[in-house]
This record gives C-alpha cells, sequence and structure tokens, in this order.
C-alpha cells in the first residue's frame, strides 16, 4: 500500500522517497496556463513529470515539505490531485468531432460532464471511464467499467446520388454496396461510425440518430475483460441518468474490493440490467 500524504490517495510516496501527485484531468484536456503552471510546480518543487496511461499528469519527486506549496500553486489554476483508489476515475476521451476526421460524435465536453458530475465519488471498486468519437475507438471503452462509444445511424436521399462510389469504398464492414448505380445500406452489417455520412461529396448522406454505444464492467488491467453491451445506442441525454444508476446501485449493493465486472458476475447481467433501468 503506498503512502499517502494526508490521506489523498493521488499524493503517495514514490520508491525515490519523495512524493507524486497525480493531478486530475478530464478529457484529456488541460489549458495552456494550467500546462504551464503545471510545467513550473515541476521544475520548483519535484524532478519531473509524466503522462499516464489514462490522459492524467503526474509530477513525480516531490519532497513531502514542499506538497503544500505546490498543491496551492496547482489550486490556484483549478487543479487538484485526483483519479486514484476505489474512486470514480478520470475519465478519458479522445478528441472526437470537434477535431477528428472521423469522429462521429462529440466526446469532451461529455467527459468533462461525467467528470464533473461523478468525479471522485466513493464506490466499492475503482470505475474508469472512456468515452470515444465513433465505433473505432481509440481510447479503448470496451476496456473501461464504463464505456461510451460515439455512433450514427446513416441515412441517404436516393433521388439526389450521384452513384461516385465513395462510400462503398469508405465502408469498412461490407454494410453499403452498390448494385447498378445504387447503393443500399444493410443495417445488419453496419457499425455507426458515419464515415459515409463525412465522405459524400454530394452530402445526400446524412444521420438518421446520433447516439453512443455503451459497455459496462470492462477492466483493462490483468486479467483484461471485455465489457457487456448495456446499450446499442443511447443517446446523449440519457447518458447522465444511466451513469448515475449504475453507480447507485453499485454503491448500494457492491461489495467493498470487488469491482464492477465482479458485480455484475455475481449478480448476473439480465439481473444488473433490471436493477439500473432508467426510472
Ligand atoms: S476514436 Fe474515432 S473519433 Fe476518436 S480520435 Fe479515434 S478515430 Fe477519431
Ligand atoms: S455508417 Fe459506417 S458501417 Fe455503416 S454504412 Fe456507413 S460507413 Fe458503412
Ligand atoms: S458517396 Fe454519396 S453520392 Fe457517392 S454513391 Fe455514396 S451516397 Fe451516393
Amino acid at each position: 500500500m503506498n503512502e499517502t500524504y494526508n490521506g489523498i490517495p493521488s499524493v503517495f510516496k514514490r520508491r525515490d522517497g519523495n512524493f507524486e501527485i497525480k493531478v486530475l484531468v478530464n478529457a484529456g484536456m488541460l489549458t495552456s496556463g494550467q500546462m504551464k503552471i503545471v510545467s513550473e510546480v515541476a521544475e520548483k518543487y519535484g524532478t519531473g513529470l509524466h503522462l499516464t496511461m489514462r490522459q492524467e499528469v503526474g509530477i513525480l519527486g516531490i519532497p513531502e515539505d514542499l506538497l503544500d506549496k505546490a498543491l496551492a500553486e496547482l489550486s490556484e489554476v483549478g487543479l487538484s490531485p485526483g483519479s486514484a483508489g476505489p474512486m470514480i476515475r478520470n475519465v478519458t476521451a479522445c478528441l472526437g468531432n470537434t477535431y477528428c476526421f472521423k469522429a462521429a460524435q462529440e466526446t469532451t465536453s461529455l467527459a468533462r460532464e461525467i467528470g464533473e458530475k461523478f468525479g471522485e465519488q466513493k464506490v466499492p471498486g475503482p470505475i474508469k471511464m472512456a468515452v470515444a468519437g465513433c465505433p473505432y475507438p481509440c481510447t479503448r471503452p470496451q476496456f473501461n467499467e464504463i464505456g461510451l462509444m460515439g455512433r450514427v445511424k446513416p441515412d441517404l436521399n436516393i433521388d439526389d446520388c450521384t452513384s461516385c462510389g465513395i462510400c462503398v469504398d469508405v465502408c469498412k464492414t461490407g454494410a453499403t454496396t452498390m448494385d447498378d448505380g445504387n447503393v443500399t445500406i444493410d443495417y445488419d452489417k453496419c457499425n455507426m461510425c458515419g464515415r459515409c455520412i463525412i465522405n459524400c461529396p454530394a452530402d445526400v448522406r446524412f444521420s438518421a440518430g446520433d447516439g453512443f454505444m455503451m459497455f459496462v464492467g470492462g477492466r483493462g488491467s490483468w486479467p483484461p475483460h471485455e465489457g457487456q453491451i448495456l446499450h446499442e445506442f443511447i443517446s446523449r441525454d440519457e447518458i447522465i441518468d444511466q451513469i448515475d444508476r449504475i453507480v447507485t446501485v453499485y454503491k448500494e449493493k457492491g461489495e467493498p474490493g470487488k469491482r464492477l465486472k465482479e458485480f455484475i458476475g455475481n449478480i448476473g447481467f439480465e439481473e444488473f440490467k433490471q436493477l439500473v433501468k432508467s426510472e
């Protein structure tokens, strides 16, 4: 067990005898001003910086007697230590449709909203969450306790289609095909990535529905486990309530130290689905 400072799980002693402050970052986003202060704090009080797998920043090598000063300077720019122990951890996110050409959905404001609403709540075991903007998910939401993967249901105005075939070329699942100049969508094969919409030069493809696939009970560390699909398609507006329900049930019925995966395994996925149905 790591020695912590003043009982803060994310300020803890390392093998060099000094402390690390793990700075809470949601959606992998920091302002340039915050980055500057993180860098200054590391330079003044510590020995270096480490970017974690989960988009956090660790400030390394801080002697115990300098921790208060370091924490105070971080606090001035709205940064705090966080994301360790049996708590709701920071929410990771890819850049989503604000920046990524391949994205089906927005991600960073959603991840921040989730982080602000649920972050640092005590739960029986750590809850890690990740948001990805499309079904080719860079943030691996399937391997988190709760994962969200952006989707969009494609449709098209066939009368305006020029039969250029680009949608067939970009579709990786074979859901879009062309026969005698007519394109069709096989929804059984479609993974709702939206790339046919983004790439249609005639703008005849459009979204007939925006949402996310939601996974639950995944984990990335040993043994790695892919979460189960709680929702094939959930709208952005329903996500916060759904997470709230999962967290409430897990807090009420989960056993200390047992991860969400184990909790779901013990009660069964069908029972879990009933319990977390939004009221
Ligand atoms: S997950 Fe999809 S949307 Fe997000 S960065 Fe990767 S390719 Fe882009
Ligand atoms: S949304 Fe993606 S999988 Fe579905 S038809 Fe378009 S390109 Fe193919
Ligand atoms: S990319 Fe657009 S215009 Fe071209 S074939 Fe597909 S739907 Fe028609």
